[in-house]
């Protein structure tokens, strides 16, 4: 059986784990944690990262930053995970979906002008796959209207736009560390705040509304409760974990590279008429995942069926938020669907992790469904 995910181990977090139970402090803003955070910062350039529960919590915890009032408007892509648009509709806030590109499958920056009223406070973006939005057009449409840039970097450490971290180009970067995700502890996620102004505030909301980071600084001599707020740190196992990962990125990217590589050059010569993802000279990717377009969702169901006899798991990905209730009720669609709606459903994702060694096989695989449906269909 060729699974869709493996998450992946260094061998070295058991050691780290030790060493963060040995210093007998398991709490938030630890040994582990700080050093990680350290670590992120010094990666993307960005001049603060906070280590967070998840990439949702991230999300939420910008979405608190920004003091959204209920009917402000938020745009982003409707082909995202669902905790881009749900962090912002727990603060009352509407999401406003705008279509994707075809060929990256990530916001169309051509379109999020037309999208903008006086309600817009944000533009979300997210990077899938670990290729990069169109950054520079991006910032200047925010730029022209002053409205925040939150980057949903869920899958992008290692990635980057014209040499800049993902994450660190617009006001806000999140990051998963999910165990689907290129490196991972779990569950957890990191927030980087790239305007210095949001720091201190962000540390409060963080700390239950409290200004206890402050206290502990020494920079006031008691703490108290003084912004809204909640508790969003991972405990120091988690960051502890998480360091043992960090410290491998450099050789896991470059594997999933390989991989994703491997699979590009094996279908692009290949028969058939796959087609495959596309990675603009702006962007670096890291690997993140490899998927396939097929003609349609019929097709895409039969391959899944195909690959799952032979012992393949593939999956596809996210069901367009504005199709789903939730996306109903909460948000609206900007513009034609031109792309979102049909461009997911025949979007198939292959297995992507190091340890992958049967790329081969499943193009094999690929080709074999190829001749037999289009012997059937075509
Ligand atoms: C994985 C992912 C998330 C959620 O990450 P968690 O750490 O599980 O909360 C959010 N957005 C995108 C685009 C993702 O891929």
């Amino acid at each position: 059986m060729v699974a869709f995910n493996v998450p992946f181990l260094t061998g070295t977090e058991p050691a780290c784990m030790e060493q963060a139970i040995q210093r007998r402090n398991l709490s938030g803003e630890g040994h582990y944690t700080k050093r990680c955070q350290t670590q992120l910062t010094e990666l993307t350039n960005s001049p603060s990262a906070l280590l967070t529960p998840s990439c949702t919590h991230a999300l939420e915890l910008v979405a608190l930053l920004l003091d959204l009032e209920p009917g402000d408007e938020v745009i982003m892509p409707s082909f995202t995970f669902v905790s881009t648009a749900n962090a912002f509709v727990l603060r009352g806030a509407v999401p406003v979906f705008v279509d994707i590109r075809p060929d990256t499958m990530n916001i169309d920056e051509q379109l999020i002008e037309a999208a903008i009223t006086k309600r817009t406070r944000a533009i979300v973006v997210m990077h899938y796959a670990g290729v990069a939005c169109e950054m520079d057009a991006i910032m200047a449409t925010a730029r022209r209207h002053q409205l925040i840039v939150v980057e949903d970097a869920a899958q992008c450490i290692g990635a980057h736009y014209r040499g800049r971290h993902l994450g660190s180009i617009g006001h806000f970067g999140t990051f998963s560390f999910h165990s689907t995700k290129n490196i991972h502890c779990g569950e957890g996620g990191a927030l980087l705040i790239n305007e210095p102004d949001f720091v201190k505030r962000a540390e409060i909301i963080r700390e239950k509304g409290t200004n206890r980071k402050q206290f502990l600084r020494g920079e006031v001599d008691r703490y108290s409760w003084v912004h809204l707020g909640s508790s969003i740190l991972p405990g120091e196992l988690n960051a502890a974990f998480l360091w043992a990962q960090l410290t491998q990125l450099d050789a896991i990217t470059a594997q999933r590279r390989r991989l994703w590589q491997d699979y590009y050059e094996g279908f692009a010569t290949s028969e058939g008429e796959w087609e495959l993802p596309t990675v603009p000279e702006t962007a670096r990717h890291n690997g993140h995942l490899f998927y396939l377009k097929c003609r349609d969702g019929v097709e895409r169901q039969a391959l899944i069926q195909h690959l799952k006899r032979a012992g393949i798991q593939s999956t596809f990905h996210y069901v367009p938020l504005h199709t789903a209730p939730a996306g109903q009720r909460y948000g609206r669609f900007v513009g034609p669907d031109r792309y979102t709606t049909h461009e997911s459903a025949r979007l198939l994702r292959l297995p992507l992790y190091p340890e992958l060694t049967a790329v081969p096989q499943i193009i094999q695989q690929v080709q074999q469904f190829t001749r037999h449906y289009e012997g059937a269909q075509r």
